[in-house]
């Protein structure tokens, strides 16, 4: 079939790459493996990869400097993969530009989710996107980003245009995670101070209003010293 998406994983550990192929392969992906940053790239600029999972640790390069020379021309997913639980290199990787991280050791499950979420972002650079315009519907939650209008099990909820903002930032991207920076950058704009205050009080404020348990929400969900993530819709 010529329509099967192509996966290049760039991981040096062949027992996680191994593993990692074995299950794509069975999804009905199309795999490329690289063990080396270098060869990764070359391969990454052959034209015939939709999506790249990326190992940080790499022998010869730094991941993130494959992640900055992938975005200087393309735009394609990047989930990264790593065994690193340091939440500022995920943060880092994740203002370099790539889509999503994984961290070791995870499930097939988790790994597709994650696929399936970034496949379905990366047509979406575009605000004027179709996509962006449809509503977001989670668990009896609907925002209609053309009437600006949020209601819970029916019930209109009544959100500041700052709240509005951030809630349907996350909802646009839905199942992808969204640093700290990036969101206070596209909802106070760039000036603003790098000071996670001012969202956390504005998400504390979104949280009362639209989960049944703020500390246990099930809407927008805590990627802890990261940022935040919505619910996929149903
Ligand atoms: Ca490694």
């Amino acid at each position: 079939m010529s329509t099967k998406l192509s996966i290049l994983i760039i991981e040096d550990e062949e027992n996680i790459c191994n593993f990692i192929k074995t299950s794509l392969q069975l999804q009905n992906y199309k795999i490329i493996t690289a063990s080396t940053a270098s060869e990764g790239l070359s391969i990454a600029t052959s034209g015939s990869v939709d999506l790249i999972l990326l190992d940080l640790g790499l022998p010869d390069m730094d991941g993130l400097h494959v992640i900055r020379q992938i975005r200087s021309w393309s735009s394609m997913p990047i989930i990264v993969i790593s065994a690193r639980t340091k939440e500022q290199e995920k943060v880092e990787a994740l203002d370099c530009g790539a889509d999503d991280y994984i961290t070791k050791p995870f499930g097939t499950k988790e790994l597709m989710a994650r696929i399936r979420t970034a496949m379905r972002h990366s047509n979406r650079l575009s605000s004027q996107d179709e996509n962006y315009k449809r509503p977001y519907i989670c668990k009896g939650l609907i925002i209609d980003f053309d009437k600006r209008l949020v209601t819970l099990h029916g019930q209109n909820i009544h959100l500041t245009q700052i709240e509005f903002k951030i809630v349907s930032l996350l909802a646009q991207n839905a199942g992808r995670v969204l640093t700290y920076d990036s969101i206070l950058t596209h909802v106070w704009g760039p000036y603003i101070e790098q000071n996670n205050q001012i969202l956390r009080v504005n998400m504390a404020n979104v949280r009362r209003k639209l989960e049944q348990n703020p500390a246990e929400p099930q809407y927008i969900l805590t990627e802890v010293g990261i940022g935040y993530r919505m619910a996929e819709e149903d």
